[in-house]
């Protein structure tokens, strides 16, 4: 096992020195609830680790005009308890409290999330619906911004450098008039990664009593979490009623079927998409409770 140097950029400027330096064998902490296990493996321990956990101005979730920005190493506790992702973002507040068990949420950071690329990852499914684009610095000191779809490219995969970091997501604050919602499933109801999650933001046009920028982002099927598109589409303009919440079921089953043909998953998955839809449904409140008609 080959010597691992530790730095600790407590400023930008380090961090930017730190990337610099950084080899494709480097590798950054932030929470290390993912890292730490993953270095375990013989021949994969990192030349240098970059620790975030000093860089204290990246976690943060400010209100910039209409805007809602959220530091990279955020905490999944911080998340789910501040205020402005709850008025502004709440499915991102609902996914971080699903997140693993306390431990996990206290250091696992939504930057770690996303640059780990898992297609269980919670946080993908929330930002996907929220439409993110994420900030990134680079070791020459240049910040890019891009959507988060162009980041997540499959499982483990990324786009980001190896003399990348993460340090922040934006994306459009939600109205007084937006609802969202977060749900998932895993093999277990707690401490469990998703094994098929649903994120629904929806804006209500209370005068006409319909529906309009759906939008409907589906994780854990598939390398990365993605939109439904046609689904959000057949949705629009109709009444926040029974039977929009069973159509909305049942897109979310064909978008299942579509997302991953044969994969011996499937059955599974389309049938859990069924009690997925619904819990995401019901959470916004915009009708009274539902429940598929065969239940
Ligand atoms: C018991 C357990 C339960 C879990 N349950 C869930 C769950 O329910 N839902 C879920 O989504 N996840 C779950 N996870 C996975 C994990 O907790 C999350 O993915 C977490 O968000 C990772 O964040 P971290 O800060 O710990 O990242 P780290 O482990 O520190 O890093 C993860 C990866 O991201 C890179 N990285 C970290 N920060 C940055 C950055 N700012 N810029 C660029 N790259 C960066 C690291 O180099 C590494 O490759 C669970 C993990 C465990 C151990």
């Amino acid at each position: 096992m080959g010597v691992t140097d530790v730095v600790t950029p407590v400023r930008l400027e380090d961090l930017v020195a730190a990337l610099a330096a950084a080899t494709p064998q480097t590798r950054l902490l932030a929470g290390g609830t993912d890292l730490v296990r993953s270095i375990r493996t013989p021949g994969s321990e990192p030349d240098t680790i970059i620790d975030l956990t000093g860089l204290a101005e990246f976690a943060y979730v400010r209100l910039d005009g209409g805007t809602l920005r959220v530091g990279a190493t955020t905490t999944f506790t911080a998340l789910q308890w501040d205020p402005l992702v709850r008025e502004h973002a709440l499915c991102l507040g609902l996914a971080a409290a699903q997140v693993g068990s306390v431990q996990i949420r206290n250091a696992g950071t939504i930057g770690g999330n996303i640059a780990n690329a898992s297609p269980c990852a919670d946080g993908a499914t929330a930002l996907t619906a929220l439409g993110a684009e994420v900030t990134t610095i680079d070791g020459a000191g240049t910040a890019r911004t891009r959507p988060l779809g162009e980041i997540l490219l499959g499982p483990s995969r990324t786009s980001l450098a190896h003399d990348e970091a993460i340090t922040e997501f934006s994306f459009p604050a939600l109205g007084p008039e937006h609802r969202s919602a977060f749900a998932k499933i895993g093999s277990r109801t707690a401490v469990s990664v998703a094994r098929l999650s649903a994120a629904l933001v929806v804006r209500f046009d209370a005068a006409a009593g319909t529906l309009d920028d759906v939008r409907v982002s589906l994780g854990a099927v598939g390398g990365a979490a993605f939109r439904a598109s046609r689904l959000e589409e057949s949705l629009t303009r109709l009444p926040a009623d029974e039977a929009t919440a069973q159509l909305f079921a049942e897109g979310c089953v064909a978008a299942v079927q579509e997302s991953i043909p044969g994969r011996y998953s499937l059955p599974y998955k389309q049938h859990a998409a069924v009690g997925l839809a619904y819990d995401a449904w019901n959470m916004l409140a915009l009708s009274p409770p539902c429940e598929p008609a065969w239940a």
